[in-house]
């Protein structure tokens, strides 16, 4: 047996120049995070090579002992990383990411074509919520369910509970789902329940970009009012690329959550088997997954969260210092979502020019948007570089890197031949890019 640099020199070769760009540049997207060691270290472990279809005691496979231990203890330590009584909540640590997690969940509670109402992409929501445009379905989810999804007010970037009231009155969802992939407030899960209770609809989160935070009780709890919580597990948790799915133990609405997310429902007559969404867990995930919530629990990961919050401030106060607008005026989280229309510049070009400075985060839609494609804004967010050891001033000195790419970013769309993004990127890209020393430099910098 070889080792990877004598069996395969060319993959090798692929992730040593990948993990130099990680180390290198600014990693900004507020998805992302360095896991540790240890926790790699489990991931690529010979987990993966085990076949466990079903639960813990309960598979359709032979030699199972060891992993019935670990996702028993996986089980365990993400209640108490969630501070969780085992009689009142269950969990699932199967999921194989974030979308399969929702879906499961979907397909586990609702009936095809129920109706279902979550955060609009457009403004923050995620593509598993379920996504329409007046022309078509986009997302799965808004192929085999109804979605009609909320918004945002948008003169004050928060929520708009009344429209979401309304529109559930009229609407009557099944389900209500809170979360986002890019809002930078707080989430008001009382409200959002007392709405779920007056339609009689069930209420999940979906935590994923804030589970890190909800286990270091940096942020509001949303295990206190919803029904079902799902998460990924790589984001600002900083585990292994993996999904899980928390369920109240009591009926709700009439139904078993355990044994429907479990098993299926048996009213579609789907059965055994998680959901039918996927076969054999992912072992090495849940063996990561177990280290990364062993680590959830200790004061250390508590200090890491405290401090991506701080940081997250530290950048949003200083963008503010140099003129730039924040949607819903600041963070309560890891993320700031930053207006840049009124610089006269999209999030489109900024992102490719901050990208060549390596400065990594993306470009995002802002409330009242035109174009996914040319949006007018970035979201950045401070849990990777708080990994790597960064403060508050690393923070407000990473904001000014930024405004100095969204200057050579306004500088190069003056000059480029045309005022398509196209015409823009053909600009960047040519070796006669007048503006290349300033990129250089500003890449120097940063590295
Ligand atoms: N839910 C939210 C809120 C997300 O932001 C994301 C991904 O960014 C997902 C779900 C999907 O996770 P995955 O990419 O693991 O499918």
């Amino acid at each position: 047996d070889h080792a990877l640099n004598d069996a395969d020199p060319e993959v090798h070769d692929i992730i040593r120049k990948e993990k130099d760009r990680q180390f290198k540049s600014l990693e900004l997207i507020a998805s992302e995070n360095f896991t540790s060691r240890a926790v790699m270290e489990a991931v690529g472990s010979c987990l993966t090579n085990k076949y466990s279809e079903g639960l813990p005691g309960k598979r359709y496979y032979g030699g199972n002992e060891h992993i019935d231990e670990l996702e028993t203890l996986c089980q365990q330590r993400a209640l108490a990383a969630f501070h969780l009584d085992g009689n009142k909540w269950g969990v699932n640590v199967q999921p194989l990411s974030g979308s399969p997690a929702n879906f499961e969940v979907y397909t586990a509670i609702l009936k095809p074509h129920d109706r279902i109402m979550g955060l609009d992409l457009p403004h923050g929501g995620h593509l598993s919520h379920g996504l329409m445009t007046p022309k078509r379905r986009v997302s799965g989810t808004s192929i085999y369910f109804e979605s009609m999804p909320y918004r945002l007010d948008e003169s004050t970037g928060l929520v708009d509970y009344d429209m979401l009231e309304k529109t559930a009155t009229l609407f009557r969802p099944k389900l209500i789902i809170a979360g986002a992939s890019a809002y930078p407030r707080d989430f008001d899960y009382p409200h959002m329940r007392k709405i779920a209770d007056s339609v009689g609809a069930f209420l999940m989160m979906d935590m994923a970009h804030i589970s890190g935070l909800v286990a270091a009780s940096v942020v509001g709890d949303p295990f206190d009012y919803c029904d079902v919580v799902t998460t990924t597990t790589h984001k600002s948790l900083r585990g292994p690329r993996g999904g899980m799915i928390f369920f109240r133990k009591d009926p709700v609405l009439g139904v078993d959550l355990e044994s429907a997310i479990n098993n299926g429902f048996p009213s579609h007559s789907l059965t055994g088997l998680f959901c039918f969404l996927q076969g054999g867990p992912h072992n090495h995930t849940i063996g990561g997954l177990a280290v990364c919530l062993k680590h959830a629990q200790s004061p250390a990961f508590k200090t890491y969260q405290k401090q991506v919050i701080s940081n997250c401030r530290a950048l949003a106060k200083r963008l503010g210092e140099l003129g730039y607008r924040l949607v819903s005026g600041g963070s309560d989280n890891h993320l700031v979502l930053v207006d840049l229309r009124p610089m006269g510049i999209d999030g489109a070009r900024v992102e490719k020019i901050l990208d060549l400075a390596s400065i990594t985060l993306n470009k995002n839609s802002v409330p009242g948007d035109k174009s996914a494609l040319v949006p007018g804004g970035i979201r950045i967010g401070s849990p990777a570089m708080t990994t790597r050891g960064f403060k508050q001033s690393e923070f407000m000195a990473t904001a000014e890197l930024i405004h100095e790419g969204v200057q050579i970013s306004l500088e190069a769309k003056s000059l480029a031949s045309g005022p398509k993004l196209q015409d823009f990127l053909k600009f960047v890209a040519s070796p006669e890019f007048p503006l290349q020393d300033k990129l250089s430099e500003l890449k120097k910098r940063v590295e």
